[in-house]
């Protein structure tokens, strides 16, 4: 099957096909007709399956071929595209500027922890589809910035994670100010109970799109697991990335501060590496992704919602430094290799006091993960020394120590909206992932800016992993 039979325009051929992509994917073979159609979609897909080009082609084919409608001197809103986490929303804007770049459209991308001033700049000259985050979506709204009385098309993006966020309560209220009238597009890696609740009350006669069965790892990650103490976890990683020359490898902690640890000790090896989290200032997140995406360092050190969405093309190594406390961030992180076809390797540290976390991610995979002692880094019986996780936090209430700079900085809540990371209580999300999740995303506001991207306009070939420099003014940015 080719792009062309599936009925889309010129313009769009050709951006696809520069960007190498002969054969459509399963989920846009399967979307895409779908959307064009003017059907509601409902779709089983992780990241990795060009699920993104999947709705981005079909609505920016539908767009281009309607009338931009007219009313006031702002240029309305048609396609609105949510997305959990920044990291993903500038991703699917990117997507929408590349794939769009032959057609006359414009397309922002909005979401918290950067000034909302440029995006309200950007914002008031109008654009055709929008890619935001809820949270700083909503303040845009409520500020009179943007309006939804035409819109056509929305997208709920990773609707699974945006429920385990804790937005149900902002979504509800963006559906509450949409026009009833419109396409529904519904993607999720998982299928929980509570997506199909949000699904009812969202989408009308829907096509079912699955690509990958329901919680499967990608078919193409080898996974498998190296026992060992706690205490001899950094060790451990070290030894691996340099026996095996691993240059580019994510590794998953659990917390912010854990990351930050290890990313000291690795340094300290001499491993060039850096940490993700909500902690970090955007232009520090976006700083360590463009390194790591370009060479610069060889480990990304990040924490689940830092690393959620996070699209980098041909990553070969994922380890997972402890194993998550929801089972379905397994999938997803190791979601992050192995992607559109690429094989990638996953390998996860686990300590003796693990075996719970090991066994409900067993029972979700239906599969036995391999487990293999690393040679001089055996367990032992008692599992080892223990380790204290709370060593470097920083005092209850008070100021964080200097621990390296890296624009780290620490919210202390309460000061205004979170942005993103307003949460309900209300979702499917564990407390513990609930505050996870929260804390992953507090603060961080200050520099920066949004992205809006005329699409006309031209634009440089993504480099390996697709992190495009942008401009004066303009973030490229995410977490
Ligand atoms: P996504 O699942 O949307 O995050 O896409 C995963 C990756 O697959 C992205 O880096 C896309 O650029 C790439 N991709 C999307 N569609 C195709 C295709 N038809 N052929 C090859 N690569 C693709």
């Amino acid at each position: 099957m080719s792009f062309a039979s599936l009925g889309l325009s010129a313009p769009l051929l050709k951006a696809v096909a520069e960007q190498g992509y002969d054969t459509p994917s399963p989920i846009q073979s399967q979307a895409i007709p779908a959307v064009l159609e003017g059907r509601d979609v409902m779709a089983a897909a992780q990241t990795g399956t060009g699920k993104t080009a999947g709705f981005t082609l079909p609505i920016l084919h539908r767009l281009s071929q309607g009338e931009r409608p007219r009313g006031g001197s702002q240029i309305p809103v048609r396609a609105l595209i949510l997305t959990p986490t920044r990291e993903l929303a500038a991703q699917v804007g990117e997507s929408v500027a590349t794939y769009g770049k032959h057609l006359p459209l414009k397309s922002a991308v909005v979401f918290g922890g950067v000034k909302i001033n440029p995006q309200i700049a950007t914002l008031r000259q109008g654009v055709d589809i929008l890619v935001a985050t809820p949270g700083r979506l909503l303040d845009l709204y409520q500020q009179k910035v943007v309006r939804f009385d035409k819109l056509e098309v929305l997208v709920l993006d990773e609707a699974d994670r945006m429920l385990d966020m804790g937005f149900i309560h902002d979504i509800r209220k963006i559906l509450a100010v949409l026009p009833k009238q419109r396409q529904n597009l519904l993607f999720s890696a998982t299928f929980s109970n509570d997506i199909r609740n949000l699904a009812k009350g969202l989408v009308n006669d829907p096509v079912e799109v699955s690509v990958t069965p329901r919680n499967t790892a990608a078919t193409t990650v080898t996974q498998w697991v190296h026992p060992v103490d706690k205490s001899r976890k950094p060790a451990l990683l070290s030894h691996l990335i340099q026996t095996h020359q691993w240059q580019q490898v994510l590794v998953f902690t659990r917390t912010k501060h854990g990351a930050n640890r290890l990313t000291k000790y690795l340094e300290g090896q001499g491993i060039e590496a850096a940490a993700i989290h909500g902690n970090k200032s955007q232009n520090a997140r976006t700083k360590a992704l463009a390194d790591f995406k370009s060479g610069g360092i060889r480990a990304l050190v990040a924490t689940d919602i830092a690393a959620r969405g996070l699209d980098i093309d041909q990553l070969p190594q994922v380890v997972n430094f402890e194993l998550p406390n929801v089972p379905e961030d397994y999938v997803h992180r190791i979601g992050r290799t192995g992607r559109a076809g690429a094989s990638g390797q996953a390998v996860s540290l686990v300590s003796l006091d693990e075996k719970k976390e090991l066994a409900g991610i067993e029972r979700l995979i239906s599969q036995r993960l391999n487990s293999q002692a690393v040679e001089g880094f055996e367990p032992t019986p008692g599992g080892g020394p223990k380790v204290d996780e709370n060593e470097d936090r920083p005092p209850r209430g008070g100021q964080r120590r200097g621990n390296g700079g890296n624009g780290q900085r620490r919210s202390h809540g309460g000061g205004g909206r979170g942005d993103d990371a307003r949460r309900s209580s209300s979702n499917r999300g564990a407390a513990s992932n609930q505050r996870r999740s929260q804390d992953d995303n507090r603060g961080n506001r200050g520099e920066g800016g949004n992205r809006s991207t005329d699409t006309t306009a031209p634009r440089r070939r993504r480099s390996r992993g697709g992190q495009r420099r942008s401009g004066g003014g303009t973030s490229n940015g995410n977490v």
